[in-house]
């Protein structure tokens, strides 16, 4: 009986892709020119849909995955924190560190001196994140609506994490990981993260490169704003990963991280028994069967 090794399409064990937040237009326009010419694919994780047309919209951000970044990209009262709320809005002269203050929108609030920080409520954060999802799914399809980006990063109030859970199937927190998970696949859809971001970009892909094939699937995706390659001055070093990483088929599969969630839901549900292995899925599957380059075609199976 033949043992099989799961690949990813095109028979590659590595795959690439990047996570991208905020739909900064100018910087992420920047950005694809980058990337696009080298085939390196990915998500942006846009909060909103106002900026472009819908025809705009998906021209823009054609060949690349889109996820839910929350209108308003706000942050959540902390649960069992108090807040103390300003009966005035922020002037010249009343900013305390101390205080929230009201926006024009009822229920949202910012902060002294970081007034770019809008706080909220659990139902009204649930309720923001439904209009952005919404609006994604209008212009970009259903597989804009599948994945959930925190902004500002991982929330503390475990019961918007639950309901964000029931409705997202993947939910991604802020920071670097690098390889410390050996650049498998996440084991923990709900609380993923990047390899690296623009610092760690060359160094973090020289240990993807170099990492040995162990027969699993790895993953490896970087963020995690462009405007940071702007800010810091690293358009260079994307530059540089895409010649050194882009345009090689023959070793990573290019891939939205959606597109790579799919597939590796897809691998998980194939089922060995009994000198057969069966594929239930819609998808393709790739593998080698003693070396042999084998595609399970979706709903088949085949003898070991
Ligand atoms: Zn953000």
């Amino acid at each position: 009986m033949r043992t099989p090794i799961f690949c990813y399409k095109g028979f590659v064990m590595k795959a690439i892709s990047f996570s991208i937040d905020d739909g900064n237009l100018s910087t992420d326009e920047k950005f694809l020119r980058i990337v696009n010419p080298y085939g390196i694919r990915g998500t942006f994780n846009l909060c909103h849909t106002n900026s472009l047309s819908p025809e705009e919209y998906r021209e823009f951000y054609k060949g690349h995955g889109i996820a839910n970044h929350c209108m308003r990209h706000p942050m959540v009262f902390c649960e069992g924190r108090e807040y103390r709320i300003s009966p005035e809005p922020l002037t010249d002269t009343n900013g305390n560190e101390n205080l929230l203050y009201p926006t024009k929108d009822a229920r949202i609030f910012h902060c002294y001196p970081h007034t770019w920080r809008k706080y909220t409520d659990r139902e009204t954060y649930y309720e923001l994140s439904e209009q952005s999802r919404a609006a994604l799914l209008a212009v970009f399809g259903a597989s804009a609506a599948k994945d959930f980006v925190w902004p500002f990063g991982e929330q503390s109030d475990p019961a918007l994490f639950e309901m964000l859970k029931k409705r997202y199937r993947s939910i991604r927190k802020t920071g670097v990981i690098l390889d410390s998970t050996g650049f498998s696949l996440p084991e923990d859809l709900y609380a993923w993260s990047y390899n690296a971001a623009q610092k760690t970009l060359l160094d973090a892909a020289a240990l993807y490169e170099a990492y040995p094939d162990d027969g699993t699937l790895k993953f490896f995706s970087f963020g995690v704003h462009s405007v940071d390659y702007e800010t810091d001055g690293r358009w260079d070093d994307l530059r540089t990963f895409c010649e050194r990483m882009g345009n090689r088929p023959d070793v990573y599969w290019y891939a939205p991280i959606g597109e790579i969630f799919d597939y590796a839901e897809a691998v998980s549900a194939v089922r060995i028994t009994d000198r057969k292995i069966v594929n239930p899925t819609d998808a393709k599957i790739y593998m080698l069967l003693d070396g042999e380059r084998t595609v399970l075609s979706p709903h088949s199976e085949c003898v070991l």
